[in-house]
């Protein structure tokens, strides 16, 4: 397996300004901290609650977020603080598909116009060449060139998914950060969309960053899969030995409140105490401590490290 993006101690702090002078007093810490690979050709799930940092992670691994500190290593290459010019050049190879694909796309360009706005914005094709372009890659998300007169709102969300990710293949890219690319469509929609994105895989030798709030959305598609809360992954590992042993009190309770398929794996649901706490004034220690009912004395005071312990990487002090 061949690393295709590296993140290392990846931190994105936002500034609370307070005051009319606008002082920095203090930061909400969207992200903090996180170390992991994505490998090529893979499918890197990242779950969690809304508000722990998965959408702030993937727009900060494609520079649409400036870090705070760490390294975005692109085939080796470290993307952040890289000169701007050497920058558009990698970033095509890095691309996006968003959560709501109507917001996404405006709504003044026809399809097709939408299509080839990256084309544009990079240079890359003109004219006959162009349309041509724009047609192949209609066809490739199960659309047809008739569609490129058209306009965003005259389209189903699904197929309005369909459209984003047309846009989002138009550079030729090798990693795609899916951001809840299913999370607005009906569910009888939504293993469509995922379908697609599977036979796309396969078909370009995509990489996949697969965000979502649900882990029973990102188990189908996943190869491994993270577990984020508060700004840093709390377990990585593997599909099938997180749905076997999650290791994490808090895999266990996300997993816990998802429908297991096999009737012999008797289960309790796990019912968390409490609400997210906010980022802006997170635990301390162990930042899941209030809401774990495992929680130890020092689980109070020390942020446990993200270790290997069988294979799977887990941060918590349960496994020292
Ligand atoms: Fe629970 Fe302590 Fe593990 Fe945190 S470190 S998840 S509080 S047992
Ligand atoms: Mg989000």
């Amino acid at each position: 397996k061949q690393p295709l993006v590296e993140v290392k101690n990846l931190k994105k702090y936002f500034p609370i300004k307070k005051g009319i002078l606008g002082r920095t007093v203090s930061h909400v810490k969207a992200v903090d901290g996180l170390d992991f690979t994505i490998f090529k050709g893979e499918t890197l799930g990242l779950v969690g609650e809304s508000g722990c940092g998965k959408s702030t992670t993937g727009r900060t691994i494609l520079q649409l977020l400036q870090p705070t500190e760490g390294e975005v290593l692109y085939e080796g290459k470290n993307l952040v603080g890289m000169n701007p010019i050497e920058l558009r050049k990698l970033r095509k190879n890095l691309q996006m598909v968003f959560q709501d694909p109507y917001a996404s796309l405006d709504p003044r360009l026809t399809v097709g116009e939408l299509i080839a706005e990256p084309l544009n914005i990079h240079g890359l094709s003109q004219g006959k060449e162009k349309d041509l372009r724009v047609e192949e890659l209609l066809n490739v998300v199960g659309l047809s060139s008739y569609h490129a007169k058209r306009y965003a709102h005259e389209f189903s969300g699904g197929q309005r998914q369909r459209i984003g990710i047309a846009r989002a293949l138009a550079l030729n890219p090798k990693l795609v950060v899916c951001d809840e690319p299913v999370s607005a469509l009906d569910v009888s929609i939504q293993s469509q969309v995922i379908n697609l994105l599977q036979d796309l895989q396969e078909q370009i030798q995509l990489t996949y960053l697969f965000i979502a709030h649900d882990l029973s959305v990102v188990r189908h598609i996943s190869d491994r899969i993270g577990v984020m809360y508060l700004g840093r992954i709390v377990e990585l590992a593997d599909k099938q030995a997180l749905f076997q042993s999650p290791k994490h009190p808090y895999t266990k309770a996300l997993l816990s409140a998802i429908p297991i398929p096999n009737p012999l794996l008797k289960k309790e649901r796990i019912i968390l105490k409490g609400d997210v706490p906010s980022p802006a004034n997170p635990p301390t220690g162990c930042t899941f401590h209030p809401r774990c009912s495992e929680c130890m004395t020092i689980c109070r005071t020390e942020k446990p490290a993200l270790k290997e312990v069988d294979g799977q990487f887990v941060a918590c002090h349960l496994y020292n």
